[in-house]
């Protein structure tokens, strides 16, 4: 009798460190799988095909939603994101959780579509900090960064519609509440409807 992995969507503005929350989340659980995006933008320094992103042409992109590869999209600042289907499919019906790091409107398309999954909003200490996060990566040209600045004012508002706010003083406090929101969602009887199937006569 295996539960069906959990459908866990990370998102929060541009510097509220959910890379690296998410990093850590995948370093302490083996059993958490990161769904790996696909893109038009371009690499950064250091990103790695495959592991950050799958770097593709924009017609590519367009093929993928036409054949119904993603199971979300985005445009974000001039570039479009998306989740590839059949990795995260894959993945719950192994057991396995699998976790989005995507927009606040890519999280409410999911939603949509998989009512059970887990919307957990990543917020930063502050936007002072989210500011100097952005500034201080030093990946970005200042256009860039306003874009993103922006863009993270509008993406805060939605916060109130996920499941969870996780605040990001400290990563290690973060990635310890994401694991006890994990757990507790696997103990919700609409997760574990065969379990209680067996004690009902
Ligand atoms: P970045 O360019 O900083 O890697 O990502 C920009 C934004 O796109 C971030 O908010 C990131 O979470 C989001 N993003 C990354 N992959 C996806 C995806 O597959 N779908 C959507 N909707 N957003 C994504």
């Amino acid at each position: 009798m295996q539960q069906k992995g959990l459908l866990v969507v990370l998102s929060g503005p541009s510097g509220a460190g959910k890379g690296t929350v998410c990093q850590k989340l995948l370093e302490h659980r083996e059993t958490v799988k990161y769904s790996v995006s696909a893109t038009t933008r371009k690499p950064r320094e250091g990103e790695i095909e495959g592991k950050n992103y799958f770097f593709v042409s924009e017609s590519k992109f367009l093929d993928m939603i036409d054949n119904d590869g993603l199971i979300e999209w985005d445009k974000y600042c001039d570039n479009y994101y998306g989740t590839p289907k059949s990795y995260v499919e894959s993945c719950i019906q192994d057991g396995l959780d699998v976790v989005l790091e995507i927009t606040v409107a890519g999280a409410l398309e999911i939603k949509q579509k998989y009512p059970e999954c887990v919307l957990i909003f990543i917020l930063p200490p502050s936007y002072d900090e989210l500011k100097r996060r952005i500034v201080c990566r030093g990946t970005e040209c200042c256009d860039v960064i306003e874009k993103r600045l922006e863009q993270a004012y509008k993406e805060m508002k939605y916060a109130s519609k996920y499941d969870y706010l996780v605040l990001n003083d400290c990563v290690d406090n973060a990635v310890l509440n994401i694991e006890k929101i994990l757990d507790a969602e696997r103990l919700k009887p609409s997760r574990n409807t065969e379990l209680l199937n067996t004690f009902i006569k």
